[in-house]
Parts: structure tokens; sequence; C-alpha cells
């Protein structure tokens, strides 16, 4: 059975949290994140997003995405994009784009190939599809 530590542990370090702008919310992410605050959704609009035009992102303060604080603090609530991360399909197709994300997240594994990884990884997102069809 493939295991995701054997390609990917989090670290917390928190740099995927850091920056001038985060990931979008889709319909999907607004509706979660509203659930997991237990909030009204005008107020967590106001309070934690920034709404420009039909793009919906996660407000910055002092340089980070408004919910890390030593961690993500809407965990069970946060957007799609988040969750996947660092482990983007595009890793797949362009050993370019595993050493750029590899040089941003400790979390993973640098230990193996990247071959390997990607064999591992496929092998993940085949499980993760039966799991969700
Ligand atoms: S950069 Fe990687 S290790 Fe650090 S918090 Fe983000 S996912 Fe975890
Ligand atoms: S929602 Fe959580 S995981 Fe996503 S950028 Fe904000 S603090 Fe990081």
């Amino acid at each position: 059975m493939t295991d995701l530590k054997e390609i990917f542990e989090c670290t917390r370090c928190g740099y995927c949290c850091q920056g001038e702008t985060t990931v979008s919310l889709d319909e999907n992410d607004q509706k979660r994140m509203v659930e997991a605050l237990g909030l009204p959704e005008a107020e967590v609009s106001k309070k934690y997003w920034r709404v420009t035009g039909n793009v919906v992102q996660m407000k910055i303060v002092d340089g980070h995405c408004i919910f890390y604080e030593d961690g993500c603090t809407v965990h069970s609530g946060r957007p799609w994009r988040c969750a996947e991360w660092p482990l983007h399909p595009s890793i797949l197709s362009d050993s370019d784009n595993f050493e750029t994300i590899r040089e941003s997240c400790p979390g993973i594994n640098r230990q193996i190939s990247y071959a390997d990884f990607c064999r591992l990884l496929k092998k993940l997102m085949a499980i993760q599809a039966k799991i969700h069809c």
C-alpha cells in the first residue's frame, strides 16, 4: 500500500501560506469554509475574504494568509488547492515543476528520485480517484 509519507510529510513550516496573494476559493471552498468557521457567509466574507469581481481569495495580514498562525487555523475548511499542495499534478509532466516545488516545500522527500516520486504520486492519485468516485 502506498503511503503519502513516502513522498511527503508536512513540516508545518508555513512557507506556502506566506506572500501577498493566496489561492482563490471556488464555490465549494467558500461553502466549506463558511461551515468550518460556523459564521454567516456575509461575516466570513467581510472578515476573511478579499473579493475582486468574481475572484475570492483569503485576506493577507502581515505578509501571510489571514488564517496562518503557527499553522493553518481553518484546516478542515481550507481551499482544495491548499489541501492539494504540494502534490500538484504538473509535477508529473515536467521535472522542472518538481524541482521548483521541491525547492519551496521542505516536506517533500528529498531522498527519492523524480521517477520514483512520480510513480508513487500516480499510485496515490489513483487511490484518491477510487475513493472519490
Ligand atoms: S511549504 Fe510544504 S512543508 Fe511547509 S507548510 Fe507548506 S506544505 Fe507543509
Ligand atoms: S487557508 Fe490555511 S493552508 Fe491555505 S494559505 Fe491559508 S493558512 Fe495556509
